[in-house]
């Protein structure tokens, strides 16, 4: 099954980049801010980057990778896990894991396995 995980390659090429997650962990994506939305390489980067599960590090690279073990499941878990830890016993309830799973998986799907793709608000696209 095809996910992203954060990445140092193609970095340099935007001003705006940005790698403090760690190699190759899992990543997801947070709903960008009003601030980012409007300006996506404006002061919030929240918008132009995926954020790691494990270090919670951002990046504003992330490769495909056709990882045979992950399952959905899993990737829903790994996104459960980390949610619920950054939100530290708040409420969960608006956070719907499996779908964001999901929603990472169709981004991942139809490419090649070692892109590296970028984000800019709701769109993710092939870094050149
Ligand atoms: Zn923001």
């Amino acid at each position: 099954m095809k996910v992203l995980v954060a990445t140092g390659r193609k970095q340099g090429a935007r001003p705006s980049d940005i790698m403090d997650g760690i190699e190759g962990e899992l990543v997801y994506l947070v709903d960008p801010c009003p601030t980012s939305r409007r300006f996506p390489y404006g002061p919030c980067d929240c918008g132009i980057t995926f954020r790691g599960c494990f270090s919670e590090g951002v990046t504003t690279t992330a490769m495909v990778r056709d990882i045979d073990d992950v399952t959905l499941a899993d990737y829903a878990a790994a996104l459960d896990t980390t949610h619920n830890a950054r939100v530290n016993g708040g409420c969960t309830c608006g956070f719907d894991a499996r779908a964001h799973a999901r929603r990472l998986l169709a981004i991942a799907a139809p490419l090649r396995d070692g892109i590296v793709v970028e984000r800019c608000v709701d769109r993710v696209r092939v870094r050149r």
